[in-house]
């Protein structure tokens, strides 16, 4: 074995807000991180678990722009429902991602899907914004949905759980989506007494949000809704499940870039932000209704 890498902070999850009327998050990163602390993953919000009361008016996020970067959206309970200026639309239902390319931009809007809304229940999510590196943040828009299905699954011996590789590999096994950097991204979906280990190059910045259940990380104790951040010190990560658990473990090579964030943009410079702003202003992101 090589050596642990050790861990820099558990956090506990930070006081929530609003987004929309749809999703009610606790935003892990960047928190009161610094920007670049686990590029190229920029932000995180997560939505812990909360109960929706039926509605025939799904509760969402109206049109809004991005730029510079792309939006991942992982559902673990409920449905959201995804159109963009790009022409893309999709439904992510429990278990799926949506991977959005916003690049050079887009304007979109984020709903719970009407039928699950009119049924109301539980809703658990997580959005990722990973950020792109300059060469990339101007390109196309593009839009991956990625159903839970089409993961890469590597299955535990003794029924003890799966690892769902939404992107990069572990251990041999691919991910679904394509990525512009170097990214992990698994979801280890565990039995009780399940002992897995992951192994990460020790410059790639890492962190896992445990969304079930009780573990340790690394021998640490962690409670459900937590995240761990480790530092970049060695490479391997021993996770153990202390109850059925589901952990989503982030790796990712970092992008040695300036970052200049601003509302829905992330890019290098204040003039382009500027620009982004003069782009919106004058509908080079193209159109979207509002419903
Ligand atoms: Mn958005």
């Amino acid at each position: 074995m090589n050596k642990q890498k050790s861990i820099d902070q558990i956090i506990a999850p930070p006081p929530s807000h609003w987004v929309g009327n749809a999703f009610r998050v606790h935003n892990f990163l960047p928190g009161n991180l610094d920007l670049k602390r686990m590029s190229p993953f920029f932000l995180m919000d997560y939505g812990a678990k909360i109960n929706f009361s039926p509605t025939d008016t799904p509760r969402g996020v109206g049109v809004h722009p991005h730029r510079g970067f792309e939006t991942v959206t992982i559902s673990y309970y409920g449905k959201v429902a995804h159109h963009d200026s790009a022409g893309n639309a999709g439904i992510i239902g429990e278990g799926d991602v949506q991977w959005m390319t916003a690049a050079s931009g887009v304007l979109h809007k984020e709903y719970h899907e009407a039928e699950w809304s009119k049924q109301g229940g539980l809703a658990q999510m997580v959005q990722l914004w990973v950020n792109l590196p300059k060469a990339y943040k101007m390109s196309a828009p593009k839009y991956q949905a990625i159903k839970r299905e089409d993961f890469g699954i590597l299955s535990l011996k003794d029924n003890m759980g799966v690892i769902e590789v939404i992107a990069g590999n572990y251990k041999g096994v691919n991910g679904a989506a394509q990525t512009f950097t170097p990214i992990e991204m698994y979801n280890a979906r565990l039995k009780k007494d399940a002992e897995v280990s992951f192994s990460f190059p020790e410059n790639f910045n890492t962190c896992a949000l445990i969304i079930e259940g009780n573990v340790t990380l690394n021998d640490k104790k962690v409670p459900t809704d937590y995240l761990v951040l480790f530092k970049n010190e060695g490479t391997d990560i021993k996770l153990r499940a202390t109850e059925d658990a589901i952990v989503l473990l982030l790796s990712g090579e970092p992008i040695n870039e300036p970052i200049m964030s601003y509302g829905p943009f992330v890019m290098n410079t204040k003039q382009e932000i500027l620009q982004a702003y003069e782009d919106l202003n004058s509908g080079k992101f193209g159109y979207l209704a509002d419903e």
